[in-house]
């Protein structure tokens, strides 16, 4: 099998930590050149320095994936860079736990007025990164779209309504855009990821202050992590590891797919 992603140009969207930056450094150690974007940009500036002593090109981007004008600027400084872009991988998210928007709440403890910072990051910004990065991969007839949705849009889990609804569509829309763009050569795919241990998981697992809606959500997420049949929390590599193979030409045949990483907790 080959994972060679020799002279590739990827764009990774929320990749200064967790599994966007497992999967640039990924990307990097399989030959491809990368766009590290985050809104994180002492961050992402490490994940650079990482990238580049793999041997890497690597350039930062402070791109935030909800507002079209910043995307579009990014997959323009990608082209002046590279000249070209093959891989898209839609990463950039907030996280179940103590992210924001604040702690999740109960969908009818919800107001209309917080669910669009929630559909704006799981839905949105995916439109607005693939829609950006599609003009360049229509005209070189190839390209690769990984979007990472999660498990709560295929499945379900308390307090995750909003966050799930958008990754849902999330799942949705990947099969419609592989419909649209196979006939162009760009495939299409989707990650869904169980619960995995990146480093907000870590900084709560190592005692950080958490309010109590944050708390009973990680709890929830430890149970659901071991009462899969792995029988525990994953990790970004393991969430990378797929990426790699979908962004390659190992997974030619493969497009308008959700794959599930998540130790077989939600078998869909
Ligand atoms: P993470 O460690 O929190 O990393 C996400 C990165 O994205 C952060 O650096 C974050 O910056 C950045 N970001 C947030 N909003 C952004 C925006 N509007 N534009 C650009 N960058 C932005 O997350 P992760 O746990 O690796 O999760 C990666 C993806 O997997 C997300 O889409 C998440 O929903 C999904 N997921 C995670 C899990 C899990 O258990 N970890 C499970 C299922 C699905 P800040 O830190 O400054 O906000």
């Amino acid at each position: 099998m080959n994972l060679n992603l020799e002279g590739k140009v990827a764009i990774v969207t929320g990749a200064a930590r967790g599994m966007g930056r497992a999967t640039t450094l990924t990307f990097a150690r399989e030959g491809a050149n990368v766009v590290i974007d985050d809104i994180d940009l002492e961050a992402a500036r490490l994940v650079e320095e990482e990238a580049r002593a793999i041997g890497a090109q690597a350039i930062v981007v402070r791109a935030d994936v909800t507002k079209p004008d910043e995307v579009r600027q990014m997959v323009n400084d990608t082209l002046a860079k590279f000249g070209r872009l093959d891989i898209l991988v839609n990463n950039a998210g907030i996280l179940y736990v103590n992210g924001k928007p604040a702690d999740r709440k109960f969908f009818k403890d919800t107001t209309e007025e917080e669910w669009p910072a929630e559909i704006d990051i799981t839905l949105y910004g995916v439109l607005n990164c693939s829609r950006a990065a599609i003009e360049p991969m229509l005209r070189q007839k190839s390209g690769s779209i990984i979007n990472i949705a999660s498990d709560a849009g295929r499945g379900a889990m308390p307090r995750g309504t909003v966050y799930g609804a958008g990754k849902g569509g999330c799942v949705a829309f990947t099969r419609h855009l592989a419909l649209e763009l196979g006939q162009s050569g760009i495939r299409v795919n989707c990650v869904s990821p169980g619960v995995i241990r990146t480093t907000r998981i870590e900084a709560i697992e190592s005692g950080a202050k958490l309010s109590p809606e944050a708390t009973e959500a990680h709890k929830v997420l430890e149970q659901l992590a071991q009462k899969s049949p792995l029988g525990r929390i994953g990790n970004p590599q393991e969430i990378a590891n797929v990426v790699v193979f979908l962004a390659s030409d190992a997974s030619s045949y493969v497009t308008g797919q959700t794959i599930s990483v998540n130790g077989g907790d939600l078998m869909p």
